[in-house]
């Protein structure tokens, strides 16, 4: 299994695909996937996921894990490149490995489902899979991801990746437009959606709860610069840690939007906010991990709870189905310099005790 594994991550890693366009990665599951015995059904709503299926002879629960599978973007020296800079062609090899291991045996009962999740970086996979009615029935999801070496180290894990939620809303504010030298027969959209970006300054959640609040794009629809501007849009960038921090933030905001302009004549309309939930996990998912995590790694591997700022879109699955037990391991790798960086690299040893985690995970509840 360790050679398999490294194996799949090595032939992954040589065709890494965007968000979207996983055909290729797909297509390869898909084919490994049936060569070890599973039922397979394959995606293409939000992107190409594959789902490799196990079923016991006894009834029993509906254990999902989830791999995803899409690459990234990058400028290295001037040209443009695509590359797994976030780990999911390990995330994808440890997954198919589990689906090997358990293809090897047989489950004694319920169903096993490997998610081989596409477009995780647009946050379209998930809501794909759940789209094609493929998570409906599960009972249990799981979740991997390599972490930061300031997170975790090789050799280390945690049972629970608290992710942020993270929300972008889009909006616009609508004035008059007038000649320069005839401002008071217009209302300024720039005026108006400035008071807006300070009144953002005024929101306050609880303190003790991380979350943010900033505007990341300003931009007037003026293509001159002697008259009264009449349109600005704006995005607003959210995060919190909780999903009822965030939202209260989106109601303020809203609000925000639509009640500020109205003092100078203008108006303003919330045009789209979409994101992706926090992480809600369920304790028996998590305690499972946790003993997963020290049956493999020992006692001293087993590291608390990391909240992480990151999203996923992991965290849909739940928000579909709320009553998933949900659990989700973050996987210390030795990964340097980051997530997202073009040059990130990791130790790939840890990936079979990725496998193990999972795989005693998943023997707990359909062995
Ligand atoms: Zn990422
Ligand atoms: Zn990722």
């Amino acid at each position: 299994m360790t050679e398999r594994v490294n194996e799949v991550r090595d032939r992954l890693r040589a065709c890494p695909e965007p968000s979207g366009h996983e055909g290729k990665t797909a297509a390869y599951l898909a084919a490994e996937l049936r060569k070890a015995g599973c039922e397979v059904r394959e995606t293409a709503t939000g992107g190409h996921g594959v789902v490799g299926i196990l079923k016991g002879a006894e009834p029993g629960p509906v254990v999902g894990v989830r791999g995803d599978i899409d690459a990234l973007r990058h400028v290295v020296d001037g040209k443009e490149v695509c590359v797994h800079s976030c780990g999911h062609d390990a995330h994808a090899a440890m997954a198919l490995a589990l689906a090997e291991e358990a293809a090897k045996t047989g489950i004694r009962r319920g169903i096993l489902k490997v998610f081989f999740q596409p477009a995780e970086e647009t946050l379209a996979g998930a809501r794909g899979m759940i789209e094609e009615g493929l998570t409906a029935d599960l009972d249990y999801m799981f979740g991997i991801h390599l972490r930061p070496i300031q997170e975790a180290k090789a050799g280390q894990a945690t049972a629970a990746l608290w992710h942020g939620s993270s929300y972008q809303l889009e909006a616009s504010v609508s004035g008059r437009t007038a000649h320069g030298a005839r401002p008071h027969l217009g209302v300024n959209a720039i005026d108006a959606a400035v008071l807006v970006v300070n009144a953002l300054n005024c929101v306050w959640e609880n303190p003790v709860e991380g979350w943010s609040a900033k505007v990341t794009k300003f931009n007037s629809n003026s293509l001159i610069s002697n008259a009264v501007p009449d349109g600005v849009d704006l995005v607003f960038d959210l995060r919190a840690q909780k999903n009822g921090v965030m939202e209260s933030m989106l109601q303020k905001v809203s609000d925000m939007v639509i009640n500020v302009p109205t003092g100078l004549g203008a108006v303003g309309t919330v045009k789209k906010s979409d994101g992706v939930p926090a992480a809600e996990y369920d304790p028996e998912a998590i305690a499972l991990l946790e003993e997963a995590i020290t049956a493999v790694l020992g006692r001293e591997g087993l590291l608390p709870p990391i909240v992480t700022p990151g999203a996923d879109d992991f965290h849909f699955y739940k928000r579909a189905k709320p009553s998933i037990k949900a659990g989700f391991v973050g996987l210390g790798a030795d990964l340097t310099p980051g997530l997202h960086d073009p040059s990130m690299t990791f130790d790939a040893n840890v990936l079979p005790d990725g496998v193990k985690i999972l795989k005693y995970a998943v023997d707990k509840l359909l062995g």
